[in-house]
This record gives structure tokens, C-alpha cells and sequence, in this order.
């Protein structure tokens, strides 16, 4: 009885063991099955344009403050990455209109859509007596730049007008102010209106925003300047637009498409784009990116990358 006992002990264990090693070889089984799907799927899946296949590259965190797509503002400051990318106007603009000096600097990427934009002006408004007056500054120019409005107007109108120093996108040198050119050598200020309106509903086109639109005041916290401009590229110059965004909008509403996610996808001047979000992790992030596309990848000076591509 004993013996007839013990034997049905020993069955109940080999029976309790062949079951766990089965779940065991199962979970293993599983397991191994779901890492390869991980490490083997085509990123694409991730996305929603399942034609395009991915290789990774990688960035460092500090990449984020440099690009087409940074936002700059007295709350999100400019870091000041090496800025060798800077050119004179003097020295790459056409006849089509002024310059202020040959100090003013621009980052030589945007030089031949503003060429482009003000030419097209000159053909359809027949003139080329805009100025540019002001592009890169330094911080130190800045912080003189608001010292003088601070003894003019005094600290809180000086506020609604001028940047902090580090705050001011002209940091960048992807923006830039209009003045009117005169005959007397002084410059009249831009408004934006009469033929001058052309420049400012079609400047878009050219990758070009009005920065600081008249109903934006309250989320720029800076009054209404018709006269600058801010270099951010096609196709998102012509999302910014129809969507009655400013750009500290633009760059919120760019954290929804996140790679894994579903990308946004846009057609601006005839071009199909598909544009996404990757967020800053660690010292180094990888960036997906497409394989035999055409695509820019900027930082947006706050939490990660904006790659966008062209289809
Ligand atoms: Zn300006």
C-alpha cells in the first residue's frame, strides 16, 4: 500500500515536471518569437507608409538646438551650437533687392529661397527697394538692442518688443526684418501692406513665416511684426499657414506624430512630405530615418528631432 502510494507520488511529480519544462520550452519558444519580431520588422510597419524602410542614425542630445525647426522664444532660449554656417547677404543676394551692410549674416541655406521670393516680388509688384536690415545677432547685440528700448520706452514696453538676450530668434540665422528702401538712404519701416501684403501671403511658398502674427501675441509674447521673417522650410511653412498656427503651435502639435505612431503626412507646392517626431533620450538618441529618401532632420531646441521627408 505504502510502496503502491510512494509510486503514485513519484507519477504526480514527473507528471507536475514534464509540465513545467513544457511551459517553460513554450515561454522560451514565445519569447524568442517576439524578440525577432522586434528586431526583424521592418520599422515601416511603424509608420503609417509602409513603403519606406528605415536605417537608424544617431544624434546627441545637444543636437536638438541646431536646425531649420528650432524654436526660439524668451522661454526656450538658443544654445548657440557652432554657427560656421553663416554667410554675408552682401555677397549671395541678386539685384533684386537691398542690404543694409555687409554684416548682415544669414544661415546660407535660406539665401536661395529668399533670392527666389523677391524676385518673384520684383516681377510681380515691380520693385526692389526692400531692405533687409537685421539677420543674426549675437547675444551681446541683443542685450545692447534691449537696453536701449529699456531707456527709450522704459522695462515693460521694452518687453513687448524686444527679446531677451538668448530669446531672439535672430540667434538663429534663419530670421531676418524688412525695412522700405529710400532714396535718402534712411529706411522706412515694413508693414506688410499695399504690394508689400504680397510678401507677407505669399512668403510661405518660399519656406518663409510671419513670426509674430497679430493674434499669436498672447503665445509668442511678442507684438504683431509684419516685417520679420523666420526661415522654417516646405512643407512646413504651408502647414503653419493653413493651420492658423504659430510656430510655438506648430512645434506642440509635431509631438503627436511620433515615429512609432502614425507620421504626418502633407503636399505642399506639388511635393507629397511625411514628417515625424523623435523625443531626446539620454546622451544619445537614434533616429530613424529613411533609406533611399531625401529627408531633413532638425532639432526644435526643446525634447527631441523633426525628421521630414520627401516622398
Ligand atoms: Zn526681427
Amino acid at each position: 500500500m505504502r510502496r503502491k502510494q510512494k509510486r503514485k507520488i513519484y507519477r504526480n511529480r514527473r507528471i507536475v515536471i514534464c509540465l513545467f519544462l513544457f511551459f517553460l520550452s513554450c515561454a522560451i519558444v514565445a519569447g524568442i518569437r517576439s524578440f525577432s519580431d522586434i528586431s526583424s520588422k521592418p520599422s515601416a510597419e511603424k509608420g503609417t507608409n509602409s513603403s519606406l524602410s528605415y536605417q537608424t542614425v544617431e544624434k546627441k542630445t545637444q543636437d536638438i538646438h541646431s536646425g531649420d525647426l528650432v524654436l526660439v522664444n524668451n522661454k526656450t532660449e538658443y544654445k548657440f551650437p557652432e554657427n560656421n554656417r553663416l554667410k554675408s547677404v552682401f555677397n549671395l543676394k541678386n539685384n533684386d533687392y537691398q542690404v543694409k551692410d555687409k554684416d548682415v549674416l544669414l544661415v546660407e541655406q535660406i539665401m536661395s529661397p529668399l533670392n527666389q521670393m523677391l524676385s518673384d516680388f520684383r516681377k510681380e509688384k515691380g520693385e526692389n527697394d526692400l531692405i533687409v536690415i537685421s539677420g543674426y545677432r549675437t547675444k551681446e547685440y541683443q542685450a545692447g538692442l534691449l537696453q536701449q528700448r529699456i531707456k527709450e520706452d522704459g522695462a515693460a514696453e521694452a518687453a513687448k518688443w524686444v527679446a531677451q538676450p538668448g530669446g531672439s530668434e535672430h540667434h538663429t540665422g534663419y530670421a531676418l526684418d524688412f525695412g522700405i528702401y529710400t532714396r535718402s538712404g534712411k529706411s522706412e519701416d515694413y508693414t506688410g501692406q499695399g504690394k508689400y501684403g504680397w510678401i507677407n501671403e505669399n512668403c510661405w511658398k518660399y519656406g518663409f513665416i510671419v513670426r509674430y502674427p497679430s493674434d499669436k501675441t498672447d503665445l509668442t509674447g511678442i507684438l504683431y511684426e509684419p516685417w520679420h521673417f523666420r526661415y522654417v522650410g516646405l512643407p512646413h511653412a504651408a502647414t503653419i499657414r493653413e493651420k492658423g498656427f504659430c510656430l510655438e503651435e506648430y512645434i506642440d502639435y509635431l509631438r503627436q506624430f511620433p515615429y512609432d505612431g502614425e507620421h504626418l503626412q502633407v503636399t505642399a507646392e506639388g511635393k507629397s512630405y511625411e514628417i515625424y517626431f523623435v523625443k531626446a533620450d539620454g546622451k544619445k538618441t537614434k533616429i530613424p530615418v529613411p533609406k533611399n529618401k531625401t529627408y531633413n532632420l532638425s532639432g526644435n531646441n526643446t525634447d527631441g528631432f523633426i525628421v521630414t521627408v520627401t516622398l
